[in-house]
């Protein structure tokens, strides 16, 4: 997802020696609400689920069937899994401001690391089952909050369900910051 929100620092230079009157907030807003609307997040979105059926999604490269129920590294099948979500007040300040970064917890995770802080989460599977709509309705209620950006916490291995609820939250209004 960070391809399509980020301008990168060369073209910030780029339109920086253009030497025209530049629009920070036209440089600096996010991308996704406009690539919902042109379908683009829907394409991309059914394209991360075919990956799931030979699953290659992390360098990992599992190659199981998902949609099958058979689990690879991360121990997750075809169902979107989180634990929590909550405006965080726990992350860097640029994230946080005065209203609290809004903040979703995916269970499981592809990485596996041994010092991990949410091993709970990440490594004992604590959570629970969540449709797309729903994720889609957390965004929202997180945006409605007051939250200054949506804080995805472990989402590799969940991409095609979150995109797919990106899809439907842009639909509905989402336009906060996706980091
Ligand atoms: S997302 Fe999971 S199943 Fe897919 S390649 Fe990565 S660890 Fe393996």
């Amino acid at each position: 997802m960070h391809d399509s929100i980020m301008f990168s620092r060369q073209q910030y230079g780029t339109a920086k020696d253009m030497n025209t009157t530049i629009n920070t907030y036209e440089l600096m807003k996010e991308r996704y609400p406009d690539l919902q609307a042109e379908g683009i997040v829907r394409d991309r979105a059914d394209a991360a689920y075919e990956i799931l059926s030979d699953c290659t999604l992390c360098p990992h490269q599992c190659h199981v069937d998902r949609t099958a129920g058979e689990t690879g590294f991360c121990r997750t099948g075809n169902e979107l899994i989180i634990s929590s979500y909550s405006p965080h007040f726990g992350e860097e300040p640029p994230l946080v401001g005065r209203r609290g970064s809004g903040t979703i917890f995916f269970t499981n995770c592809n990485l596996g690391c041994i010092f991990c802080q949410n091993y709970e989460i990440s490594q004992c599977g604590r959570g629970f089952q969540v449709r797309t709509e729903d994720l889609a309705e957390i965004m929202l209620r997180l945006q409605e909050r007051g939250c200054h950006n949506i804080n995805l916490v472990s989402p590799t291995h969940q991409v095609p369900g979150i995109l797919k609820a990106v899809d439907i939250a842009a639909g509905r209004g989402l336009t906060i910051p996706i980091v």
